[in-house]
């Protein structure tokens, strides 16, 4: 049987917590409670969870800040954040995804579709946890034993750099914006310069070499894409 995920609740009131925490264990997973800022920090330093359901509004340092604090630490920035808020409007909700929540959901809402959401989550977060081979065309590389190749040859590359490609190689033929590799590379694009982007992209083709490098796209006003389909030159 698969572990049952791990699912901190942070939010302050406790009829709510409650709640959520009973219908989480009836189906399969595993909650943890923390009512304040101070007690969702110390069960992250304890047991990183495999998702977090973070309320806007607690007292003190509110649910945005953590998000954005757990985004930009290390240790933090790929557990899943769903944001529970009783705000609504839009602004609030382009507020919550900007600071690295992966979802939304707003007070008052079903068991059924928090449950649902929570499942989204994890489902999308997953592909990307599995270290493995992608290959893309004569590129190659190995997200467990950290080696890039290109026909054969071995390829020398910084860790953002293999990052970014592991990055772009999962998600060949689409073409991301700096925004887009900061918030999915780098885990925060509220205080990395976008310039950032352009910088490893250099260092990155650089480090591919002229033929492999022809596979990494600048799309003009648009961002970067990894393709096979490069012109052979
Ligand atoms: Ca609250």
């Amino acid at each position: 049987m698969r572990h049952a995920p791990g699912v901190l609740i942070v939010e302050d009131e406790s009829a709510i917590a409650e709640l959520i925490a009973v219908n989480l264990r009836h189906n399969g997973f595993r909650p943890t409670w923390a009512m304040d800022s101070e007690s969702a920090q110390r069960e992250i330093d304890a047991v990183l969870p495999d998702l977090i359901l973070l309320d806007w509004m607690l007292p003190g340092v509110s649910g945005l800040v953590l998000a954005k604090r757990w985004r930009a630490n290390p240790r933090s920035k790929a557990v899943p954040i769903i944001m529970l808020t009783a705000r609504g409007d839009e602004a609030d909700r382009v507020a919550g995804l900007d600071a690295g929540a992966d979802d939304y959901i707003a007070k008052p809402f079903s068991t059924k579709e928090l449950l649902a959401r929570i499942r989204a989550v994890l489902r999308r977060r997953a592909p990307e946890q599995v270290s493995g081979v992608v290959s893309i065309g004569a590129l190659s590389l190995d997200a467990a034993t950290y080696r890039v190749t290109f026909a054969n040859q071995m390829l020398k590359l910084g860790p953002t750099e293999f990052k970014l490609l592991h990055y772009l190689m999962s998600h060949a033929e689409r073409v991301h914006s700096r925004g887009q590799l900061l918030d999915k590379v780098w885990g925060d694009h509220v205080f990395i310069e976008e310039r950032t982007v352009d910088v490893h992209i250099k260092r990155l083709r650089e480090a591919l070499g002229t033929q492999a490098g022809q596979m990494l796209e600048t799309v003009r006003g648009a961002g970067y894409r990894l393709t096979a389909q490069a012109p052979t030159t």
